[in-house]
């Protein structure tokens, strides 16, 4: 089938100038049911304008041909009326720079196919969630919260995100208020370069790894996660999901794979 710009964007909301919260809705069709964690494509032709933080292209780009790529579903589940994603700006990039052009009323691109397995499908309802996350690696866990979080959920959630500034956690005030109202959901933002920030930053700072090394789940939980009772998800930045896998399995745990059921759950972005 060829691909047409079969979308509409609906909603543009800039989290910071590099990092961007967008809304589509199908044109004339029905969106497919996803699972949260699962992705689609999203693209737009090369004639499309860059954005003016943007480096120019890297290679030629022919302006007819459409310019794919994955990203993850954001939205819940339960509602079909759009689709959001959350996109980082790579300025070099050949996508991204076009998406960050993009206002309320351009069509676009939306693959109608959904998939991929970072799904809490096959892992048992009372098991307790870890998702981690570097940038906009959170969307898949914006899903899940959006489908499965309600005031009865059994289990526990902790959603730890990692970021260079304050700024750039997105979703961060949604996360906050859902801390404070519920006792099964814990949020751990944790930035990596404090000293950046324009008033003093009072929450944790490092990287994913260290949030984990120095227990501050099991602080929240009030018991250590293991193996048997947690899964973990880690999505975005490849060298956090390599460098957290590795301090969870020297804790028991092992990664899930197509072959072998496992409790660490992996996505890379790239
Ligand atoms: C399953 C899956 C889901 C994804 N979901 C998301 C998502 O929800 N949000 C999102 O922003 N991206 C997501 N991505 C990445 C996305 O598909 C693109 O690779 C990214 O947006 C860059 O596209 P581009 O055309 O601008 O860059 P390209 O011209 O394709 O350049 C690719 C290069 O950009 C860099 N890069 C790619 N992604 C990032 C990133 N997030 N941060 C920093 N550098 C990056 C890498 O060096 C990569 O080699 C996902 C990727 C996969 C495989």
């Amino acid at each position: 089938m060829a691909r047409e710009l079969n979308a509409i964007v609906s909603e543009t909301i800039l989290v910071n100038a590099e990092t961007l919260i967008v809304r589509v809705v199908p044109d004339g069709w029905e969106l497919a049911e996803h699972q949260p964690g699962q992705y689609c494509v999203i693209g737009l032709p090369g004639s499309a304008p860059r954005c003016d933080l943007s480096e120019p292209d890297e290679k030629e780009v022919d302006p007819d041909k459409m310019i794919i790529r994955a990203y993850s579903i954001a939205s819940g589940s339960n509602q079909q009326k759009h689709m959001e994603f959350y996109v980082t700006l790579v300025r070099s990039g050949a996508l991204t720079p076009r998406l960050f052009s993009l206002k309320r009323g351009d069509r676009i691109h939306l693959g109608q196919k959904v998939t991929g397995v970072f799904t809490l499908k096959e892992i048992p309802e009372d098991a307790n969630l870890v998702l981690m996350a570097t940038g906009t690696g959170l969307a898949p866990y914006m899903s899940m919260i959006r489908t499965f979080l309600t005031p009865e959920s059994k289990r526990r959630f902790c959603v730890i995100h990692g970021a260079r500034h304050s700024w750039d956690l997105g979703y961060s005030a949604q996360l906050s208020l859902l801390n404070g109202l519920l006792p099964h959901f814990d949020y751990i933002p944790v930035i990596s370069r404090p000293q950046d920030e324009i008033t003093p930053w009072g929450g944790e700072s490092g990287y994913i790894q260290d949030i984990w090394k120095r227990g501050l789940v099991a602080e929240r939980w009030g018991e250590k996660p293991c193996a048997e009772t947690t899964h973990a998800f880690l999505c975005g930045n490849p060298s956090m999901v390599v460098d957290t896998l590795v301090l969870l399995e020297a804790e028991g745990f092992s990664e899930h794979t197509r072959k072998v059921a496992g409790e660490v759950h992996l996505e890379r972005y790239w």
